[in-house]
């Protein structure tokens, strides 16, 4: 039976969930938040600006009445090849019959296949596969001719018009952003996405042009990089460091790799981001029979547990809340998960990060890690930081401590991005304009959030510049070197 007590409060991981048919009303979003859902995907590849904009306004909208940041991820398509139109619009593909990839748009006749790539037909080698319908159908190339690729069926199966093909083996020449990603993404960049997802990244390169592009449109959107190419995975480190966030998509990965590799190339890429502290999202199928049925499997739910208990930020939701039946149930089935699972995090003690990757400067580096430790060591019920860029709240969440952390700004880009972070809820914060009423604030939230009460320990970590008084520009820009422990209705303790 479910703890009531357990499906009101919020999972310290994040939930992701793609919006489509299911879940398009504003209501309809209203009803994920409250479910556990921090991060809405727009998935570029189904829809264009034009219909996600209404999305977006949604999103926004629905903010403002909740006084709750929501982050939007715009996932734009890259480089996905698909199948051109078929006969009937469904082949059945018998072991050992024979099928040819034409160059253009027509096929001639019904062994004949079209696709949306066009250089297809030359990159291909013989004894390459290609693999279609989700990685079902297999075809390996046996001979080539000018414009045409004869293939045979190694896997047989069903293949319908306009499915994605996946060429695990064959090095591809497309670029990284698609005309229509570069356009997607200008938009993401003007119309104020916090998150945008890049599909098959192969090389660090393709995330710079991207972190690059969003820049010059003056946006503070960060970019995730989805995994899901073999590339990628042997240049992983370089694509970690560059990237602002990373995305296990294994929808693709289970495709373009052996899915027997999958479960400990996971395991690999969460164990990276946290070395370079980046937020990890784990995705797809995560509850995928919920598409259909309120319950989810056995090995779903042990699927969803482990990823967070491996260290996953974020847990992504697509299917499940685009075109299932279940929507709000696989959320509320999500948190519901995360919170059972989150409480092996109880007792332990932090997750103190290796200072070699930080990217904080070395005084909020020691802050940081001091905060974990005592907060820890003093049973704090609450660490409240103070950060305008989002770096430390990020680096405390790193540490994977039970206690709640509470980031606290003013930028609504930096709030809504805090919403990717695992542990850290964002708190839209009227500027402190010294530390007394920091700290004031602080006590006061904690009370009536029902975190704390008289007597209990927070941690607070701030800078220095607030002590200097409403002057200062702003009250978390510059360095983190306060790190105090505030007794409820008591006095402050340097
Ligand atoms: C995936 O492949 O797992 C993924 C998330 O990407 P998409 O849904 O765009 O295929």
């Amino acid at each position: 039976m479910t703890d009531p007590q357990i499906t009101r409060q919020r999972a310290r991981t994040k939930v992701v969930a793609t919006i489509g048919p299911a879940c398009e009303t504003k209501e309809q979003l209203a009803a994920l938040v409250h479910a556990g859902v921090d991060v809405f995907r727009l998935n570029m590849a189904h829809a264009g600006p034009s219909e996600q904009q209404k999305h977006v306004d949604n999103i926004r909208a629905l903010s403002n009445e909740l006084d709750q940041p929501i982050a939007i991820l715009a996932d734009l398509a890259g480089p996905k090849i698909r199948l051109g139109e078929l006969p009937n619009d469904r082949i059945y593909c018998n072991l050992g019959s024979e099928f040819v990839f034409v160059a253009g748009d027509g096929s001639a006749t019904t062994n004949e296949l079209t696709c949306t790539y066009e250089p297809l037909v030359d990159e291909v080698q013989v004894g390459d596969r290609i693999m279609l319908a989700d990685g079902t159908v297999s075809m390996e190339v046996v001979r080539k001719e000018r414009d045409r690729a004869y293939t045979i069926v190694v896997q047989r199966g069903s293949i319908r018009s306009r499915q994605g093909i996946n060429l695990p083996s064959t090095k591809l020449s497309a670029p990284a952003l698609s005309a229509a990603d570069y356009e997607h993404a200008v938009w993401a960049a003007k119309t104020g996405i916090d998150f945008v997802g890049l599909s098959f990244v192969r090389a660090p390169q393709d995330v710079q042009f991207l972190k690059d592009l969003l820049k010059s449109n003056r946006s503070t959107s960060k970019v995730v990089a989805k995994i899901e190419k073999r590339e990628a995975l042997e240049r992983l480190e370089e694509i970690i460091t560059i990237a602002d966030a990373v995305m296990v998509a294994r929808g693709d990965l289970g495709v373009e790799i052996d899915v027997a590799q999958m479960p400990l190339e996971q395991k690999r890429i969460i164990a990276m981001c946290h070395r370079f502290q980046k937020p990890v999202i784990i995705a797809t199928q995560m509850l995928d029979s919920m598409q259909d049925s309120p319950r989810p499997t056995r090995a779903e739910a042990t699927d969803v547990a482990n990823a967070i208990l491996d260290g996953a930020d974020a847990c992504m939701l697509s299917g499940e809340t685009a075109i299932g039946h279940y929507p709000l149930e696989a959320v509320e089935m999500m948190n519901r998960i995360a919170l059972a699972t989150e409480t092996a995090f109880r007792s332990r003690p932090p997750k103190l990060p290796d200072n070699a990757f930080s990217q904080l400067q070395a005084i909020t580096r020691a802050v940081v890690r001091a905060a974990g430790q005592m907060a820890h060591d003093l049973d704090a019920k609450l660490v409240f930081v103070a950060s305008h860029s989002g770096r430390t709240a990020l680096a405390l969440s790193q540490h994977r401590s039970y206690i709640p952390t509470l980031g606290i700004s003013t930028s609504e880009a930096t709030l809504r991005q805090m919403c990717l972070y695992w542990g850290v809820t964002p708190l839209r914060g009227a500027p402190a304009r010294d530390l007394p009423e920091l700290i004031q604030h602080a006590d006061r939230y904690a009370c009536e959030e029902g975190y704390a009460i008289k007597g209990d320990r927070i941690v607070i970590v701030g800078g220095s510049h607030l002590a200097a008084g409403p002057d200062r520009e702003d009250m978390a820009s510059g360095v983190h070197d306060i790190l105090l422990v505030h007794q409820i209705e008591g006095s402050a303790v340097v």
